[in-house]
């Protein structure tokens, strides 16, 4: 009787298992194996199958899944490497992972942990698309400043800030709930985009926040300083602060820079004041934030300003 009752519950579980792509566990191939003599052998062979369950190994995350947002979560036990699409994952010693999609993201994307045992878990991720303000003007684009002399000046530059980004500090602000570096009006978002005569212009990279010329601005979670220079042809005064796992904070246009690169700064420490250098209308704060090559909409980090 009861090992009639004994044997679907240990089968099922392990149905259960195998459906769910993990290896059967021991302590389910012990209960099949085992023969119980007496009831109480049974019951222990019952009770010792039952945390087969929890062992299961998947992704746990959450976060937003769309175009330009982020998941945070842990890799399954026993993980050796992870990816998103191509992008390889950090992943802390705790088994915590960071890992975002770009404002142009495909539709699905897949996550995949390779275990230890040489196992490969895929989990395939819906990103939703988002509405971009997308603005069709009926004049020709402008030239894209691809002169020889313009790329002269520019590529200095660009190098300065394409090896400022791929710097690894181990900072640990992309574990935290960010902050608005300061709180105004907001005159641009992420992702808005001109169309000019159907050629599409580039995107808008980050959000910006115009409260008025020369008002403090600070360090929306820890990081690292990566770059702290004046003087940049489109960035004016630029900042950029690592935040681990991937993830950087650019600010641009700013009119006074008070931190240094190398310096390790907290959620909220002030790092600059806001300004209109570098190629800027007016005196806003233009803030972009990177997950190595994917561009994320800051607004999803902070939720809507209060
Ligand atoms: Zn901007």
């Amino acid at each position: 009787m009861i090992r009639a009752a004994l044997a679907p519950t240990v089968l099922g579980l392990s149905a259960l298992v195998s459906c769910a792509g993990t290896e059967p566990s021991a302590p389910a191939d012990a209960a099949l194996a085992s023969e119980p003599e007496s009831v109480a052998d049974a019951e222990s062979a019952a009770s010792d199958a039952a945390p087969v369950e929890p062992v299961e190994a998947k992704f746990d995350f959450s976060g937003e899944l769309t175009q330009g947002g982020f998941i945070r979560g842990t890799v399954p036990a026993g993980t050796a490497s992870a990816s998103l699409g191509e992008q390889v994952l950090d992943i802390a010693p705790d088994g915590s992972f960071f890992a975002a999609f770009d404002r142009d993201s495909a539709d699905s994307l897949p996550l995949t942990a390779t275990l230890e045992s040489g196992r490969i878990l895929r989990e395939d991720l819906s990103v939703s698309p988002r509405e971009w303000q997308i603005q069709r003007v009926n004049v020709a684009k402008r030239p894209s400043g691809s002169s020889e002399a313009w790329w002269k000046r520019r590529e200095p530059e660009w190098n300065a800030i394409q090896d400022a980004r791929a710097k690894e500090t181990g900072a640990t602000g992309w574990t935290q709930d960010f902050i608005w570096p300061v709180k105004g009006r907001i005159s641009g978002l992420f992702g808005r985009q001109r169309i000019y005569r159907g050629e599409p212009g580039s995107y808008h990279s980050g959000i910006d926040i115009a409260p008025g010329n020369g008002v403090p601005f600070v360090a929306p979670a820890d990081g690292v300083v990566v770059l702290a220079r004046t003087g940049f042809s489109l960035e004016g005064s630029l900042i950029i602060i690592d935040h681990g796992a991937g993830l950087n904070s650019a600010f641009l246009h700013a009119s006074r820079i008070v931190v240094e690169e190398g310096q390790a700064v907290k959620q909220g420490d002030h790092i600059g004041n806001v300004g209109a250098s570098g190629r800027a209308t007016g005196p806003h704060l233009h803030w972009g934030l990177k997950w190595n090559a994917a561009r994320l909409d800051p607004l999803l980090f902070t939720g809507p300003m209060d």
